[in-house]
């Protein structure tokens, strides 16, 4: 045993002890290394009571309570409790203040039960529990309109709800007919209606060990464990909710009612187990059942010492010369001597006294041995005790991803309550087998009354922000309707867009891009290509071979001055890099055909013929407005004396995204964009471009999708969260549906939710942290952190605390449930817009069954966690006559634009 922990070492060998008492001492010493280990079975344990499919063999039954969240100090109110206890009945009002619930102010009364309720009908028993409530609400003068009422049933039920709850079977003495099976809370609502109370609504039913943790919250920590240490034993603390798979709740927390008394049923802690526990096992009303219980709770320490000092004076260590014949009788020592004997420092008086009281004879030394038992029997106790919290402690540090815990334990019980030495050891021992964790232990008082008053604020305080919560979110939330009316929508526009006469005024613009074939796979070559308009400007050089495609790229620096200079100076700039790459990549004397993926909107008249609509991103070089780029681009050529250059296509990033997937995939004739924006493109026949000469073979379409709604048709689903947002944009009104699915917006309309939850109070406090109040602080790459499956809390903690938010564990799990709701209207709607494009697809056709591909890029759709399922599913419900596949374009734009190009040379020939 180490040196360092004394309290562990109750005996020191010394001329007072024999031999005998020595061996039986050392039986009741667990060492150390024992403790770990049993540590660690108890974390197991604990695992396979929360796990689908081992709960049900587990030891720790690791009931969920569907209690979520602890007192935060704001519950504010009137709230009834009831109690069903043995043999009586206690009803409380509790009066809280939003105070901190620092001094709530509390009447109650206990009600003695006739014998014959707790073995006759359940009706009964249900309707005299409502007569309790009836007559002490009568007494305490209460009118109110309507009161929450919270039922305190220590019984073991099946709990599907807060308030569901089916009694699996009786115990304690209890055995009214028709309860078992039954759900308790309707049979006591039942009942309270009965007596014309229907304004009291039973809204929590709870175990007695829960009220206990609600109790000890202290401000800036809450209390997320219980202990209960007095006839029996038991431990409640707050699991990750994701953890509890025996449960459905998956986001947030749950406290779990260990049951932890019946660890060790499966001979785990055999090895520590004495005859003496043997004995008392044998001699209990279910052998074989609550080992741990067995060593550890009151009811049974008065016994374990009995048994060793029936084997002792056996052994003549003991009582030589008298009858200890008093001894075999149980239950005569209680545990509450034992408690006494040793919580005096000069025992051997008490000591002395309680042996005669049983008719014994003790001599000094008798006295002080059975002094130094009674230490080693509660000492093992606590130390027990201590192993069951640490492996708690250390399984919640764990589960929170955390290097330290800070948190407050609530005990309750007759061991713990005045009793020095076993609250010391119970910490020290806490702190050795758990040493990340730092647990204040706090004594909790009248968990079952005030707590479960607590337990039933928090519930109501619970319902009435989930409530307000549903309200603020319930705009951001689209029926499937909506997003059957905004596919209906969006192919309503796609065709105005297309047509001749209306084309002018849709909010899609359609775009012909001019490129009118997928790669077959049979394109050969040697190509530049260009990439302007993404996050970076690159050159690249593309070799397409039989084999397959080989890239090399440089990328180069666009300076803001260049950006928003002159369109000379722009396009002398691009001519600089490409001369710089061809330089250095050897290719100055080739003439290679040159793609040119250009991601701004234009007006294109020909592959190589495109007129610039509007500059976006940030660009704004001046004279490029209504002009041919390609045209500008072979100007600068001219100016520099490139002689080498052959521009042979401009092409948008989602023909390029398309374009490299289809070199993959010949179905692939769909480009999607989810990035900083979001666009698409798609396959359209000739014959419906309305736009462009010809009705023969088909044409690529660059809808140019993120205007869609642009024209007011999509108001109907903005939310005033949307309008702040598009509001403080530099194109206030414009892209409209890029501004509810895109990277460059979903977190500002994040922030601004969060911020109007702030203001009512749902979330921080109220207090959001000042930086809350800067535009674009909050990323949309936050979004992927937080809503990660299994919330990977130290990345949300560093978000936290990078935006000085000081966050609430619930207001973290509101945060998540925000940026969910916002990232899934965003694939929602991308699916609707998707849903019109393959459905016309589809039509044009004149297919039962559409199977197609769509060539996908942008960090958004490539990194959000659930983005992309949720894009696929809702698309899958929204046509399902067609089969859309996915694939992830690689270097869209630079391998894209080379396969235009390439695509081009083949078609019309070098
Ligand atoms: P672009 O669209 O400019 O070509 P990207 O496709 O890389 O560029 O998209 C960049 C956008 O992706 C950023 O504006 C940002 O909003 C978003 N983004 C970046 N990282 C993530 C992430 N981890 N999860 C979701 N979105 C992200
Ligand atoms: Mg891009």
């Amino acid at each position: 045993l180490p040196q360092a922990f004394p309290a562990l070492c109750p005996f020191a060998p010394g001329p007072m002890h024999c031999h005998q008492v020595q061996r039986a001492l050392r039986a009741l010493t667990i060492p150390l290394e024992r403790l770990h280990i049993m540590k660690g079975h108890m974390m197991q344990a604990m695992r396979r009571g929360l796990g689908r499919h081992t709960h049900s063999q587990a030891t720790l039954k690791m009931l969920p309570t569907y209690i979520c969240a602890t007192p935060d100090g704001t519950e504010k109110g009137d709230f009834l409790v009831v109690e069903l206890r043995q043999s009586h009945v206690r009803t409380l009002l509790v009066t809280l203040f939003g105070d901190g619930n620092l001094s709530p102010q509390m009447i109650h009364k206990t009600f003695d039960m006739p014998e014959d309720i707790m073995q006759g009908k359940g009706e009964a028993l249900f309707d005299f529990i409502a007569q309790c409530v009836s007559q002490f609400l009568a007494e305490s003068n209460s009118s109110l309109e309507h009161l929450p009422l919270g039922f305190v049933f220590p019984f073991s039920c099946r709990q599907t709800q807060l308030n569901k709850a089916e009694l699996i079977s009786w115990s304690k003495g209890f055995s009214c007919s028709d309860v078992e099976g039954k759900d308790v809370v309707q049979l006591l609502q039942s009942a309270i209606n009965k007596q014309e109370l229907s304004h009291v609504e039973v809204v929590a039913l709870m175990n007695d060990t829960v009220g206990t943790m609600m109790t000890c919250s202290t401000e800036g920590r809450p209390c997320e464990v219980a202990l209960v240490a007095d006839k029996g034993s038991n431990c409640c603390f707050m699991a990750e909710a994701h953890l509890v798979e025996t449960a459905e709740e998956t986001s947030g927390r749950m406290c779990i009612n260990t049951e932890w008394g019946r660890f060790g049923d499966d001979g785990i802690l055999n090895d520590i187990l004495t005859p003496y526990d043997e004995c008392v096992d044998e001699e209990s009303s279910s052998p074989g059942e609550k080992r741990f219980e067995k060593m550890v709770g009151s009811l049974y320490l008065g016994e374990i010492t009995r048994h060793v000092l029936i084997a002792l004076a056996a052994e003549k260590a003991l009582f030589t010369g008298s009858s200890v014949a008093v001894l075999k009788e149980k239950d005569v020592l209680k545990t509450h001597q034992v408690l006494e004997i040793i919580n005096v420092e000069e025992g051997v008086a008490v000591t002395k006294r309680a042996l005669e009281a049983l008719g014994l004879q003790p001599s000094e030394q008798d006295c002080s041995r059975v002094q130094q038992i009674c230490r080693a029997v509660v000492s093992r106790a606590a130390t027990l005790y201590a192993t069951g919290l640490a492996a708690v402690l250390s399984y919640m540090c764990q589960t929170r991803d955390m290097d330290q815990l800070l948190v407050n334990v609530g005990v309750d019980g007759e061991l713990y309550q005045g009793h020095t030495r076993f609250e010391e050891i119970l910490q020290s021992v806490t702190k050795l087998l758990a040493p990340e964790c730092v647990a204040t232990l706090l004594p909790s008082t009248d968990g079952s009354g005030r707590g479960a008053a607590m337990v039933t604020a928090v519930a109501v305080r619970l319902e009435a922000q989930r409530r307000e919560v549903a309200e603020l979110l319930a705009p951001l939330r689209l029926t499937r309707d909506d997003l059957v009316q905004v596919q209906a929508l969006m192919r309503q526009e796609m065709e105005l867009g297309l047509g001749q006469e209306t084309h002018a005024n849709a909010s899609v613009r359609m775009l012909p891009t001019y490129v009118c074939h997928t790669p077959d796979g049979t394109e050969l070559g040697e190509f530049l290509a260009l990439d302007l308009g993404g996050t970076n400007f690159r050159v690249l050089v593309v070799q397409v071979t039989e084999e397959g495609i080989r890239m090399a790229s440089e990328i180069y620096a666009i300076p803001t001055a260049i950006m928003q200079g002159t369109g000379e100076a722009l396009f002398d700039h691009i001519i600089d890099c490409i001369v710089d790459f061809q330089e250095k990549q050897d290719l100055m004397t080739h003439t290679l055909p040159l793609g040119f993926t250009f991601s701004f909107p234009c007006q294109q008249v020909g592959l190589d013929k495109a007129l610039l609509l509007t500059w976006t991103k940030g660009f704004s070089a001046s004279g490029c407005v209504g002009q041919d780029v390609v045209q500008l681009l072979r100007e600068a050529a001219e100016r520099k004396h490139h002689a080498g250059l052959k521009v042979v296509a401009l092409v948008n990033d989602t023909v390029g995204t398309m374009m490299s997937c289809g070199y993959e995939d010949p179905k692939c004739e769909i480009g999607l964009i989810v990035g900083t924006g979001t666009n698409a493109c798609y396959m359209e026949e000739m014959r419906n471009v309305g736009t462009v000469e010809g009705d023969e073979g088909r044409m690529c379409i660059n809808m140019e999708w993120g205007a869609f709604g642009d024209n007011g048709c999509l108001d109907h689903i903005f939310t005033s969260f949307d309008r702040v947002v598009d509001d403080q944009t530099i194109n206030p009104g414009k892209q409209r549906f890029e501004k509810l699915i895109s990277g460059m917006y979903l977190g500002e309309i994040v922030r601004h939710i969060l911020l109007a939850m702030s203001d009512k109070e749902l979330l921080f406090h109220g207090n959001p942290s000042p930086k809350l109040y800067t535009k674009d602080i909050f990323k949309t790459k936050f979004l992927s952190t937080i809503e990660l499956n299994g919330l990977a809390l130290r990345q949300i903690r560093q978000i936290l605390q990078d935006l000085e938010l000081n966050a609430s564990f619930e207001d973290s799990v509101l945060m998540r449930e925000v940026c969910h709701t916002v990232s899934m209207r965003a694939a929602q709607l991308c699916a609707a817009g998707l849903a019109a494009v393959v459905e016309k697809m589809r039509e044009n056709r004149g297919l039962d069954q559409l199977s197609v591909t769509v060539g996908v890029d942008g960090t958004l759709y490539k990194l959000h966690p659930n983005f992309s399922h949720c894009l696929e599913k809702t698309l899958r419900d929204l046509a399902p006559k067609c089969t859309v596949s996915f694939m992830p374009s690689e270097d869209g734009s630079g391998k894209g634009a080379a396969l235009v190009a390439a695509v081009a040379c083949r078609v019309t020939g070098p």
